[in-house]
């Protein structure tokens, strides 16, 4: 998982917004960091590994412009600099190329080498084929298979594409002389940007001057939003596709609530992303919602931690139970997803038996995960998940808790506002359209 953002203004240095933009998508992607700027004279690019804050402190000399694109990735350095029969440019991707096994074969057969095996690589050769970069994303997108949101910073124009399906999100904002695009519009909020629209699945965009423009719209009878974006991924202060997060999240609660009621004392949530969840399910229920456990500010987002041992020792340390409420009393516990059941078996629910809690019953936000992504949000793969090979009992009794229910499809369908045949539902259907 990635986060993009490009800005262009008519008349300003844009390296603020750019550093700040980048630094408001640290939530999705804290292993990699990079910004690459235009200013009339070449491109400039800088990558680090680490967090945007702490990587470009000091590090932002130089690199003034009026144009620029940034990232923040969990897995490889970006931009990546190509020169190409158009010039120079810099791009950021975020996505999951199905077939990049089979496009590299046919790279390599047409004389081009690899450096790497990252996605980022086979979509940048690929545009560079095109006879501009309209045409050469145009090119891309009729050979890969996958999800993509992808910005291309080139001497004085920016290009920014999503997917046909709609995988990945996107989204357009502008202030006073200036336009940006980013994956999610919290990036937006304290910058003074304020929501154009979304960029549409297919869509390829120009931006020049404080101005974008749409090239080219490439269709497709299948949308497919990322349903867990909603349900897990994005900030709770975006609006993705027209949906608010927090709303969407706090909608699942609610329907939770009614479809799975608890006599209980208290709501609680496993923070940060169970938290509107569980606002809604103690809204609906009219049950107290209180803090059962509290994030360590200090501790990093679990899930986007490379290997499954930095994970596990991420979320140990990073969820403390409040004693003070939970001593005598029952729980609901509102979370995202359940993927192994491993965190909740090994660490919350030790740590609330430690703590004296009378009865916990837990409520998750989606249903039981039951396939890996092929479009580049989870790297889970099937064997480590508990819904795999366990029925809902089941599960209850490993992670050994007193109640545990699941959201259904309808509770999401309903919760987003948008039919079900539009939403990706791979993750619990183990059906993929694309
Ligand atoms: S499989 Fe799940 S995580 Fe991947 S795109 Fe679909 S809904 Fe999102």
């Amino acid at each position: 998982m990635c986060g993009i953002f490009a800005v262009s203004s008519a008349k300003d240095n844009i390296i603020d917004d750019l550093f700040l933009g980048a630094f408001y998508l640290q939530h999705r992607g804290q292993k990699y960091c990079g910004l690459s700027t235009w200013a009339g004279d070449g491109i400039k690019i800088r990558t680090h590994r680490g967090l945007v804050r702490s990587s470009f402190t000091d590090d932002l000399t130089g690199m003034d412009g009026q144009m620029g694109i940034g990232h923040t990735s969990l897995k490889d350095r970006q931009p990546l600099k190509l020169d190409s029969k158009m010039g120079e440019f810099t791009i950021c991707f975020e996505g999951n190329i199905i077939n990049a096994a089979e496009l590299t074969t046919d790279l390599k057969k047409k004389g081009h080498s690899f450096y790497s095996d990252s996605d980022i690589e086979i979509v940048a050769k690929l545009i560079a084929q095109g006879d501009d970069f309209v045409s050469g994303i145009e090119y891309m997108a009729d050979k890969v298979r996958g999800s993509y949101a992808l910005v291309i910073l080139s001497k004085g124009k920016i290009y920014a594409a999503r997917d046909k399906h709609g995988f990945r999100p996107m989204i357009i904002g502008k202030k006073d002389g200036a336009v940006a695009i980013t994956s999610e519009s919290c990036s937006f909020v304290n910058l003074g940007y304020s929501i154009v629209r979304d960029v549409k699945p297919g869509e390829i965009i120009e931006v020049k001057e404080g101005e974008f423009e749409t090239k080219k719209e490439i269709h497709s009878d299948l949308i497919q939003y990322c349903t867990f974006e909603w349900v897990y991924t994005a900030n709770v202060a975006s609006t993705i596709d027209g949906q608010s997060v927090d709303i969407a999240r706090r909608n699942i609660g609610a329907c939770l609530a009614k479809r799975y009621p608890a006599k209980v004392d208290i709501v609680g949530a496993v923070p940060n992303s169970g938290i509107g969840h569980a606002i809604g399910y103690a809204q609906e229920s009219k049950i107290p919602y209180d803090n059962v456990f509290i994030k360590y500010d200090y501790a990093s987002r679990s899930y986007t931690q490379p290997t499954q041992a930095e994970r596990d020792r991420e979320a140990k340390l990073k969820l403390i139970p409040v004693p003070a409420k939970i001593t005598g009393r029952s729980v609901v516990i509102c979370d995202d997803s359940i993927v192994r059941g491993t965190q909740m078996r090994n660490d919350l629910v030790v740590k609330l038996r430690k703590n004296g809690v009378k009865e916990i019953h837990v409520r998750v936000a989606c249903p039981p995960l039951k396939a890996p992504c092929l479009y580049g949000v989870a790297t889970r793969s099937k064997s480590e998940l508990a819904a795999n090979e366990k029925s809902v009992e089941q599960i209850r009794e490993y992670i050994g808790v007193d109640g545990l229910a699941f959201a259904t499809l309808e509770d999401l369908e309903k919760s987003i506002g948008k039919p079900l045949n539009q939403l990706c539902c791979s993750c619990w259907t183990d059906v993929y359209k694309v």
